[in-house]
């Protein structure tokens, strides 16, 4: 058996990196920078004001309260006409320029002002006070973003406010289908005798479309060598990247196995995890095509330690794993000492913040229910065979846990 570590670090070794372009900042959410992404501008362009308030020059203001009187008004978008010497201020607005030398605005709670031409400061103020100055949070040549970051709305509106539109990876196209006789589409009416609805597809696309990527969607194939063989030249041809599921595990009477063989150089694994131990990898044409168990759970488990981190890779990415954290076990748990085991888990928190996780229901590898309800994996390494209740454990975060109610 291959262990999980040595099978990825395998996978992420062949496949390909993606190519660049440059993308419009809107609609960049999701993409990864193939470059670092650069200011060319100082941001803020100009000193400006942090508040509504008084322009003033600080040292006028030192025996406050005084009486300055108000040359002019400037709002935010304006440019002022004066600048302010001593005696004087400029009415102004956040984000509006300052007035040549002004050095601090009073903000308008420390003022009073009966008439339009003059105000009263009630308190000093230091020299720079209240000031945003230009470069203040970026200059030219700073990194907005390195390069490998997924985008997120965050990166955007850095980017955007610094007018910059990044480098990203190009997207794989991603082929998928499910392979077995006994598979029917998901919306079938009346399931008949011995089949079941095509799960794995939908998971697939919905994962796929989680990570930005496109999806050529090449349905249910039976098992049948010319259908199959049409199938797989048809997805390398159309897609970067292959998977299908079923059709890998030993027992199979079917011909997934064969066509890959024939095609393509593709070996057939058996990895030391569990759920997901039998996973075809290899290549037809030089597309990476991943041949996935069939059992729903194993399809999941093995797409999100292999074949997410692969298409993150290709795609140039720096991080491509879940994010771990470590927790305790709530019960006790016997496990496959063998392997490294994924358990389907809910996580509560206790007093003390620790993360606590108990298993979200059946762990065989058809149970979905268990899967869909777990907010983490946690991860049982090969050797390990049991923990007890209390016992330290690697949760690895598929999805992190939405964790206080809206008025907390
Ligand atoms: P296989 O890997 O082809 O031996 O399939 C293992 C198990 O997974 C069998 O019980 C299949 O019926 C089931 N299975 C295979 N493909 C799918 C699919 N697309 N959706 C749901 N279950 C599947
Ligand atoms: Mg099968």
């Amino acid at each position: 058996m291959k262990q999980l570590a040595d099978a990825r670090a395998e996978i992420l070794a062949a496949v390909p990196r993606l190519g660049s372009g440059v993308a419009d900042v809107d609609g960049s959410i999701g993409r990864i920078t193939a470059e670092a992404a650069v200011a060319r501008e100082f941001n803020p362009p100009f000193d400006n004001s942090a508040m509504d308030g008084y322009a003033v020059v600080a040292s006028d203001c030192v025996d406050a309260p005084l009486t300055l009187s108000v040359n002019e008004d400037t709002a935010a978008g304006s440019v002022p006409t004066m600048g302010v010497v001593s005696g004087t201020a400029t009415r102004i607005m956040t984000g509006a320029p300052m007035p040549t030398g002004a050095d601090a605005v009073v903000p308008v709670e420390d003022t009073e002002s009966g008439r339009t031409d003059e105000v009263r400061i009630l308190k000093a103020i230091d020299a720079g006070g209240n000031i945003r100055p230009r470069g203040g949070d970026i200059s030219p040549g700073d990194v907005l973003v390195a390069a490998g970051v997924r985008l997120t709305a965050r990166h955007v509106g850095s980017l955007a406010s610094a007018g910059v539109n990044p480098v990203v990876s190009d997207l794989p196209t991603v082929a998928i289908m499910s392979t077995g006789d006994e598979i029917v589409g998901y919306s079938t009416r009346e399931l008949k005798p011995g089949t079941i609805r095509d799960s794995n597809r939908l998971l697939l696309s919905a994962a796929l479309e989680e990570l930005g990527v496109p999806v050529v969607d090449l349905g249910i194939v039976g098992d049948d060598p010319d259908v199959l063989r049409d199938a797989y030249r048809q997805a390398a041809d159309q897609a970067d990247v292959v998977l299908s599921t079923g059709g890998v595990s030993m027992g199979d009477y079917d011909f997934v196995k064969q066509i890959l063989g024939e095609l393509g150089t593709v070996d057939f694994w058996k990895v030391a995890m569990q759920p997901g131990k039998p996973f075809a990898f290899g290549a037809i044409d030089d597309v990476p095509l991943f041949g996935l168990p069939g059992n729903p759970v194993s399809t999941f488990v093995s797409f999100e330690q292999f074949v997410r981190p692969a298409i993150l890779h290709m795609m140039g990415a720096s991080r491509i794993l879940r994010h771990q954290i470590v927790g305790i076990m709530g019960e006790d748990v016997a496990t496959n000492d063998a392997k490294t085991v994924f358990l389907r888990v809910l996580l509560t928190e206790d007093s003390d913040g620790t993360y606590v996780a108990l298993q979200s229901g059946g762990q065989g590898s058809n149970m979905q229910s268990s899967l869909a309800s777990a907010d983490a994996l946690a991860v049982v390494p090969v050797g390990t065979g049991s923990l007890s209740a209390g016992d330290d454990v690697t949760l690895e975060m598929i999805q992190w846990p939405e964790g206080r109610t809206s008025d907390e």
